[in-house]
């Protein structure tokens, strides 16, 4: 099974977050038949981290996950792209590591593994369990790929996921002074934060906040008791700094729930490789124990999570070279 074809396969399968299961037996039988010992890791009921090895405890891993955003959009092709749901972010990465991985092993290196995650695009549930994993002690590089346009990512920003909730009094609508708004204080608290030059960092960049979700009010005739805002802050410091700043913002007006963080990441800069320090969040923060990290793979951000999500072709073939020679590079002894 060719590049192109293997990506359209795994594409084919739909794996959106909480549903990775179909996906995962495909990838187990198709590296079972290809001679790799694969192991499922239980992360829910349904839900399972694919591990495949040729030794015992391999040295370099690569790695990705196997969900993808909602809606499932089927693959379709022309003679430069390859467009669909996972088209980049991350089947084609999938595609593009077994088969640099295969072509190692033609070469007689079997110091490789492969980890397919689930439950990337939501909370790095599988990142999370196979982090426990025993193989990790002796990973010494993860190669994890997403889609940096087959660039050396040496730096991801995190990411810090809140609830701003607000608390007000019900009233009639025609007697304002008897209520209190809860959608009037929060829209001041959102105010005030967008006003908010949060602490910036030299090597990651910006902190950027996005206001995601919005939502409160029970009626046009009734002063509203309830409202909150979800907020996605793109963190270039440790989440103290960034918290403390928000609570002074808030000055408690409302209460702050704490969704998820993960922190930003340095990782580890190669020669011969183009670097950049990417604005997304990836597994990575998750896998602290598996060894140092790396990022890279085919395809665009800014594609990803889009209803015109594609990968160029060109690009998938030219990472299948860079996982080859990156990992021959990490497995060689003068690194
Ligand atoms: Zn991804």
């Amino acid at each position: 099974m060719d590049l192109f074809e293997l990506t359209q396969r795994l594409m084919n399968i739909p794996s959106t977050s909480g549903e990775e299961e179909a996906v995962g037996y495909w990838l187990r039988d198709h590296l079972q038949s290809l001679g790799w010992s694969v192991e499922l890791q239980k992360v829910s009921e349904n839900q399972n981290n694919v591990i495949a090895t040729l030794n015992d405890a391999p040295r370099v891993w690569f790695s990705t996950h196997m969900d993808t955003v909602p809606p499932f959009i089927p693959p379709t092709e022309d003679d430069q792209k390859i467009y669909g749901r996972g088209a980049c972010d991350a089947k084609g990465i999938i595609a593009a590591q077994i088969t640099a991985a295969e072509r190692l092993r033609a070469e007689g290196v079997t110091d490789i593994g492969l980890l397919y995650t689930v439950e990337e695009e939501r909370s790095s549930t599988g990142a999370k369990a196979v982090n426990l994993h025993p193989l990790a002690a002796k990973c010494e590089y993860m190669i994890n790929g997403e889609p940096t346009d087959n660039d050396l990512a040496i730096g991801s920003k995190g990411s810090f996921r809140l609830m701003i909730k607000t608390c007000g009094k019900a009233a009639h609508s025609a007697y304002p002074e008897q209520g209190d708004s809860a959608i009037e204080t929060l829209l001041d608290i959102l105010n005030d934060i967008r006003q908010t030059r949060f602490q910036h960092d030299g090597f990651f960049g910006e902190t950027t906040v996005n206001i995601g979700t919005i939502e409160g009010g029970l009626a046009l005739n009734i002063i509203p008791p309830r409202a909150e805002a979800g907020l996605l802050i793109r963190l270039t410091t440790k989440r103290e700094p960034i918290e403390q700043a928000l609570i002074n913002v808030v000055r408690g007006r409302a209460e702050i729930e704490v969704l998820s963080c993960s922190e930003p990441v340095k990782m580890m800069p190669v020669e011969g490789f183009n670097q950049k320090v990417v604005r997304f969040t990836t597994d990575i923060p998750h896998m602290p124990n598996w060894g140092r990290p790396l990022l890279l793979g085919p395809g665009s951000i800014l594609v990803a999570h889009t209803k015109d999500e594609f990968v160029l072709k060109k690009d998938l073939k030219e990472a299948v070279g860079l996982y080859e020679h990156l990992a021959k590079k990490l497995l060689s002894p003068t690194v």
